[in-house]
């Protein structure tokens, strides 16, 4: 009996910022739902610790160097967790009959294959996985209408996008959407103040508490851009029907406005449990361990214009989903491998659009009929990114 009314949730980057949110909201249900797969990228402890408190099915580590850990460490705990290890086998566990649920919060195109996996096997998606999107958005989404797979975003923004639309996620009579974004800690300063700002600024976001790659992606506004990608594929509608608005308070989390005038919006503390929350429960709503919205405490919500001249990231994204075809891949390669070498101090803050632009021009848009064209662009605009920074910063 409970194992039919047990929902068996599959948590990719179970040790991550979306991850752990995941796994706080699933223990607040232990009648309904289990985390029955974990997955990690490296970090070996703290999967095991995750394990210790959720008990899962199988646990696996892309590392495959950490797999004796991973066995060992298990066998200490005495529990009776299937170890795995490697990409392929974080893919296959996302098809598989283990999980009905899979939670992709692992960051970056490393999750586009047990994105896809998932959607493949028909599963309830909760895609927090933004970059899978951006990189193979229409062949993700097509794989989710033919396999019938629910994909629920978690993205504050689109996640509230979602709750604002009918419950058959029919966007025919919406007129436009209206991602909110931070302004992330940069907020005010122009461009030539940026020069200087160090890793440490950049990921100290002033609201969200989010994950390395994301917080810079904030910083520069490169992942508003990446979400109105994101928004394109999961919402079908064109660029330019597309806006993004400033809001520093964090607290409205996007907006849709319909044809006959009104606007819908959906308003919470910025934290993540919600958005998970709403797609593990969903139809239904479900605790999350969020407190209310004081609105009189808050006292204020304000709206301005992103400064692109600041954070070009931004209208280099709208550029590229405007080109369509290989652009989008090209620029979240070349975003990624810039962030990552930002992140290690080997390059200034400035140096991640003007990476993200040379890649761009060097790699025109090509039409993207298949994965396979997508991931050749991905790995040429990875090299063309590596190549310009061995010549910047060797
Ligand atoms: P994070 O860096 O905190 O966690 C990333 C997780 O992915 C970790 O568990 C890590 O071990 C795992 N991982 C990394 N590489 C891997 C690989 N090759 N194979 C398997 N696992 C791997 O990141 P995060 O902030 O939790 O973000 C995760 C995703 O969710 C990103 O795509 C991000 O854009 C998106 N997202 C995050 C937030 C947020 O509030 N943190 C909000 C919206 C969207
Ligand atoms: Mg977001």
């Amino acid at each position: 009996m409970a194992g039919l009314l047990m929902q068996r949730v599959a948590v990719l980057g179970a040790t991550g910022s979306i991850g752990t949110s995941a796994l706080d909201v699933i223990a607040r249900h232990p009648e309904t739902m289990r985390a029955s797969v974990l997955a990690a990228g490296r970090q070996v402890e703290a999967l095991l610790e995750a394990c210790r408190r959720h008990r899962p099915d199988d646990a696996a580590i892309a590392d495959e160097a950490a797999l004796p850990r991973l066995r060992e460490g298990l066998r200490e705990a005495g529990l009776p967790t299937r170890a795995h290890a490697g990409m392929e086998a974080i893919a296959a566990l996302a098809g598989d009959g283990g999980s009905d649920t899979v939670v992709a919060a692992i960051v970056g195109a490393a999750g586009l294959d047990s994105t896809l996996s998932a959607a493949n096997a028909g599963k309830r998606l909760l895609l927090a996985n933004k970059e899978s999107l951006v990189l193979a958005g229409e062949l993700v989404m097509a794989a989710a209408r033919d396999r019938g797979a629910r994909i629920i975003p978690i993205d504050s923004e689109h996640n509230a996008i979602f709750q604002c639309l009918p419950a058959d996620g029919d966007c025919a009579d919406v007129r436009r959407l209206v991602l909110t974004a931070s302004g992330g800690p940069f907020r005010g300063r122009d461009r030539a103040s940026l020069a200087e700002v160090t890793p440490a600024q950049a990921v100290a976001h002033p609201k969200w508490s989010m994950g390395p790659k994301i917080s810079v992606d904030s910083a520069t506004l490169m992942n508003k851009g990446l979400e109105v990608i994101e928004a394109h594929h999961l919402f079908g509608l064109p660029a330019d029907r597309i806006d993004v608005l400033v809001h520093p308070q964090s607290l409205v989390h996007s907006l849709v406005e319909f044809i006959d005038g009104s606007t819908l919006a959906q308003l919470g503390l910025p934290d993540m449990r919600t958005a998970l929350a709403v797609g593990l429960g969903w139809p239904r709503r479900i605790a999350s361990g969020v407190g209310g919205l004081d609105l009189l405490a808050q006292g204020r919500l304000d709206f301005e214009a992103p400064d692109t001249d600041a954070f070009p990231c931004l209208r280099l994204a709208f550029d590229a989903l405007r080109a369509g075809g290989t652009a989008p891949a090209v620029l979240n390669a070349a975003n990624e491998e810039a962030v990552s070498a930002f992140l290690q101090g080997r390059i200034g803050f400035l140096a991640i659009p003007a990476l993200v632009e040379d890649a761009l021009a060097a790699l025109p848009a090509r039409p993207a009929a298949s994965l396979g064209a997508l991931r050749e662009a991905d790995a040429l605009a990875r090299a063309s990114t590596r190549a310009a920074l061995a010549r910047h910063a060797p």
